[in-house]
């Protein structure tokens, strides 16, 4: 039972008293009180050390505290801490040209934002602009952020509260080999029919009046899901013969998080439009944004572009993203996520999956994996129900309580793991973190039929 408030620390009282938190009821909440952090480690005010493999929402990327990331932004704050969007200034004119110089092909000019959502409301703004159409079609499997556009454009049930939403979108099943909603048995299989069903929606949905497809490219926090090769180029044919921006949601997978400074890299595909969050300066000060292929950005050369945010180009948060591509760079880390999922990550899982019959799937890319949990590896029924809460939800609270009893602090979503530390773990720690997971998986094993 969580302790009586009356012995609680002054910052755990008034969080109970004060704080409202995300997607969360009220009643239930006990949160840790964080106190400091340093690399893959965080801890609380009792003074217990976490390995961080959730990366808090996946967006420390350098790791906490990194020195050279505070020190830019300390050095910004004696310069120039804030400043109105219609000025230049030298942190956010620098910024942008790191990110023009790492994203894929014509994408050259940023819109910055102070977060990933507000990042979907601009680009689908900006898509519907260009393209002078209205509709925005989305996959089921999605999640884009919590304002009105990009909640509807989200797929996962965190849109229900929220309906009806924004007018104007349609969703559209993509590739998920493990649970094919194509009875496809073979990946190949799965890419070609993913295609044609998103080829019939826009059939259906009228592709002259379709002004983009927003997708993750790697599927973030609703799987975890890596498209098969193919796919996401079928896409962007598909949106080629439309006319149809492609808009690739890289706020939770971009700057290395899948081992290439962005997932659309790994299949060279290059989007009209790409979101941006959390890895461009690991979260250090809040800051996301748009990148623009030239044909979007000559759209508003002559006639202005309708949207604009107090904060847009912040320069605390542009300096501390100057710093982090610095980082990235100096120190090969999307090099090093991009090994250490091949040679450690990947292995690892497999052998997992074979100690334990709870472990359905194993999947993904550089330091992004998901462990999807069943009660029966041959009816692929999932260890907890789709959204499952409560009672329905013990199994997987029990196996994140084995996960903390360790140390590990772990990112678990409906009936998978998903395993995203800091991109810059070294290996034996990587290892370590396994070793955990792997021995609370015994926890999850218990549930399963036979
Ligand atoms: N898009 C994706 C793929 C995300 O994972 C998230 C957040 O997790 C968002 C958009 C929304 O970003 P923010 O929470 O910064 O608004």
């Amino acid at each position: 039972a969580a302790p009586p408030v009356a012995a609680k620390s002054a910052a755990a009282r008034d969080d109970r008293l004060h704080v409202l938190h995300s997607w969360s009821a009220h009643g239930a909440l006990d949160p840790l009180v964080v106190t400091g952090a340093s690399g893959v480690h965080f801890h609380d005010e009792s003074g217990r050390r976490w390995l961080d493999f959730s990366s808090q929402l996946v967006n420390v990327n350098v790791g906490h505290q990194h020195p050279k990331l505070i020190a830019a932004i300390k050095a910004q704050a004696e310069v120039l801490c804030t400043v109105a969007p219609y000025h230049a200034n030298p942190a956010t004119s620098e910024a942008a040209r790191l990110i023009a110089e790492v994203a894929p092909g014509d994408l050259n000019r940023v819109f910055f934002t102070n977060g990933g959502a507000e990042a979907i409301e601009n680009a689908i703004r900006m898509a519907r602009l260009h393209t002078g159409r209205h509709k925005v079609l989305t996959a089921y499997r999605s999640y884009h952020g919590a304002t009105a556009g990009a909640i509807t454009a989200t797929g996962d049930p965190r849109r229900w509260a929220s309906e009806p939403g924004a007018p104007g979108f349609a969703r559209f099943w993509g590739p998920y080999p493990y649970r094919s909603a194509f009875h496809a048995a073979t990946a190949h299989e799965e890419c070609e029919r993913a295609l044609a069903h998103l080829a019939d929606t826009i059939m259906v949905e009228g592709g002259q009046g379709i002004a983009a497809i927003v997708l993750e490219p790697v599927i973030g926090s609703s799987g975890v899901l890596v498209p098969p090769d193919g796919y996401l180029q079928g896409v962007r044919a598909l949106c080629d013969k439309h006319g149809i921006m492609l808009i690739a949601d890289e706020v939770m997978v971009g700057f290395g998080r899948c081992g290439e400074w962005f997932a659309v890299d790994r299949w060279k595909v290059v989007p009209d439009l790409i979101t941006f969050a959390k890895g461009v300066n690991s979260g250090y000060v809040p800051l996301g944004g748009v990148i623009m292929s030239d044909a979007i950005a000559a759209s508003f050369e002559s006639r202005a572009y309708p949207g604009g945010l107090t904060y847009s180009g912040h320069p605390l948060a542009c300096a501390a993203a100057v710093a982090c591509i610095g980082i990235y760079k100096d120190e090969g880390i999307i090099d090093h996520a991009r090994r250490l999922g091949d040679e450690v990550i990947d292995p690892a899982l497999q052998a997992i999956q074979k100690r334990h019959p709870s472990v359905g799937d194993v999947r993904g890319l550089g330091v992004f994996w998901a462990i999807e949990l069943v009660r029966d590896r041959n009816t692929r029924e999932p260890l907890v129900p789709f959204n499952a809460s409560g009672a329905d939800n013990a199994p997987m609270t029990m196996f994140a309580a084995a996960c903390k009893q360790q140390g590990l602090w772990p990112f678990v979503v409906g009936n998978r793991l998903h395993i995203a530390p800091p991109l810059i773990i070294d290996e034996q720690t990587m290892r370590e973190g396994l070793a955990i997971i792997d021995e609370a998986l015994a926890t999850a094993d218990r549930y399963c039929v036979g």
